[in-house]
């Protein structure tokens, strides 16, 4: 690899820096950019080199939005008095694509972290309070990740909402659709039984 052109050797270290591309898969995506047209080449880095312009968080729901105008903000379509708590704007997309919600986003930017003394921001606690108490907003539902970053979060923020008078749902937890039971991990057969319904 060291024998590889410079110019050569730093495209795959950016390559590497994508999740999950290691050296061998960087090198070949290397070697297979360097087959592409310059017409090609000049199209795709003129797209990098503009991402951050052209594509940009909503500053009301941080909601990926494109020039000025936010898909679920703008429009009026969506019913504003539910507000879906969600940690990055990929998990908006994720549950858009359920078509089981109809309401309003609210993305928070991370998730804090015991471990690592990770906390939520006081500027992004004042943003949703902001955003809580200037719409008819009746219920947030939190729609966090079912880890130890994931639970810490929703107890964090459900307190908060609780201060606020703010009536809260979190996203069930159960059986995988299509899963039969001893091939459940014991952790989520566990949150299945304490969130069971009346059937
Ligand atoms: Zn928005």
């Amino acid at each position: 690899m060291s024998q590889y052109p410079s110019e050569l050797l730093t495209l795959i270290s950016y390559l590497k820096k994508l999740p999950g591309v290691g050296t061998k898969t960087a090198e070949r995506f290397a070697f297979y950019l360097l087959e592409w047209s310059k017409e090609d080449l000049t199209k795709f880095s003129d797209k990098l080199a503009t991402l951050k312009e052209k594509i940009s968080p909503c500053t009301t729901c941080g909601c990926l939005m494109d020039s000025s105008h936010c898909g679920f903000c703008d429009g009026g379509k969506r019913s504003p008095t539910t507000l879906c708590l969600v940690s990055s704007p990929r998990d908006v997309y994720a549950i858009e694509e359920t078509r089981a919600f109809k309401g309003l986003y609210h993305v928070l930017g991370g998730l804090l972290s015991p471990l690592e003394g990770r906390s939520i921001a006081g500027e992004v606690l004042e943003k949703l309070h902001r955003r809580l108490e200037e719409n008819p907003i009746e219920e947030v539902i939190i729609a966090l990740d079912s880890t130890l970053e994931g639970d810490a979060t929703a107890l964090f923020i459900k307190k908060k909402l609780d201060e606020w008078g703010m009536s809260t749902t979190r996203l069930a937890f159960g059986l995988p659709m299509g899963s039969s039971l001893d091939f459940v991990d014991y952790g989520t057969l566990e949150k299945a039984f304490t969130g069971r319904r009346v059937f």
